[in-house]
């Protein structure tokens, strides 16, 4: 069983949902007994990739695939796929890979399971993905070649296993492709260089913080803590914060290294959009909120009584 994994450069880096996507291929491999290669666009990657623990990295390099070009980038995958004879082609789901992997799922025929939150190989190549809002989880299994995407924060980035790849490039042709789709700018999904998913700490607020006006006593404590505000959807929908801070299925998926959740019960909606952060803490007066549930530290306390005093320690400590 070969997996091919296709790593999505960001900035100057490896995109961490492509990392992420490496470790779940790394834990399907194992349960299949399979292989795992890489395979990027961008020669700037090669090197870090081999850092992995995958059999091989593959280099494309194309000056037509140099900017995001879905017709490209589609020609160029579909030689790769043909190469190494791939059996399951594995991508983070980034917006770019929404784009232009289900063109290349037609193209090939192969069915294309999206969005997964896991996978399992004990009984054969099984996605798992939400449904109904992320009320319930449900299996796909497929034969034959598989497209497969993974969530932001299905799998830990830093959960990825390291070894010694071999690398070698590969030539494409795509000399036959049509430049008929040009990109524009890129899409940023926060106005204002919001971006919640690089945070390192996030703390959310949610309904339990009662009205508009209690909201400075949440920033008073992100500040401390120089962290992003986060919240769920009822503070946006009342307007007390702007969409861009929602965190959940309806707004952004954040995997910091800490999350403090405010007044938020944890409704599954909010949970895929937080529950891949390393430590969770949580904050709230109802010992049964479902938040506590994934917690990894939780206070069952008045979030009027606790803020202001936790800011001030942080303070303290601080000075
Ligand atoms: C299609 C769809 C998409 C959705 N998308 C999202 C999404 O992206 N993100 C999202 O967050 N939700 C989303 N929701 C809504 C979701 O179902 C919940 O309604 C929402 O997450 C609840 O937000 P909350 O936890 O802030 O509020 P509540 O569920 O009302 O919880 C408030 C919590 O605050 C606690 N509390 C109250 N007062 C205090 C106090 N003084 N001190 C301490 N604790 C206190 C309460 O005990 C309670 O647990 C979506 C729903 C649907 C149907």
């Amino acid at each position: 069983m070969k997996i091919l994994v296709y790593i999505q450069r960001d900035g100057d880096s490896i995109g961490r949902n492509s990392i992420e996507a490496l470790a779940g291929a790394q834990k399907f491999a194992a349960e299949l007994s399979g292989e795992v290669m890489a395979v990027c666009l961008d020669s700037s990657l090669t090197e870090k990739l081999t850092g992995y623990n995958i059999s091989e990295v593959i280099t494309v390099s194309h000056d037509g695939l140099n900017t995001y070009s879905p017709l490209h980038f589609t020609a160029a995958m579909e030689q790769v796929i043909a190469d190494v004879s791939a059996n399951v082609v594995v991508f983070g789901h980034t917006y770019q890979v929404r784009d232009w992997a289900p063109r290349l799922s037609a193209r090939l025929n192969a069915p294309f399971i999206s969005d997964c939150v896991d996978a399992d190989g004990s009984t054969g190549l099984t996605g798992i993905r939400q449904v109904y809002q992320g009320k319930i989880n449900t299996n796909i299994s497929a034969e034959g070649l598989v497209l497969m995407s993974f969530q932001s924060g299905a799998f830990r980035a830093d959960s990825v296993e390291t070894g010694s790849a071999a690398a070698r490039t590969m030539d494409v042709d795509l000399s036959s492709v049509p430049a008929t789709i040009r990109p524009g700018e890129r899409f940023k999904e926060s106005k204002g260089g919001v971006d919640l998913t690089r945070a390192e700490v996030v703390v959310s607020v949610g309904r339990g913080i009662g009205k508009e006006e209690n909201i400075p006593l949440v920033k008073d404590l992100k500040e401390s803590l120089g962290a992003e505000l986060g919240s769920s959807r009822p503070v946006v929908d009342y307007g007390w914060l702007p969409h861009e801070r929602q965190i959940g299925s309806s707004g952004q998926v954040v995997t910091p290294k800490m999350y403090l959740a405010v007044g938020i019960s944890g409704a599954i909606q909010h949970q895929v959009g937080m529950k891949g952060s390393d430590n969770i803490v949580a904050i709230n007066k109802d010992p049964n909120a479902p938040i506590f549930e994934i917690a990894d530290y939780g206070v069952v306390a008045d979030l009027f009584e606790i803020l202001p005093k936790l800011s001030q320690s942080i303070k303290d400590y601080k000075s």
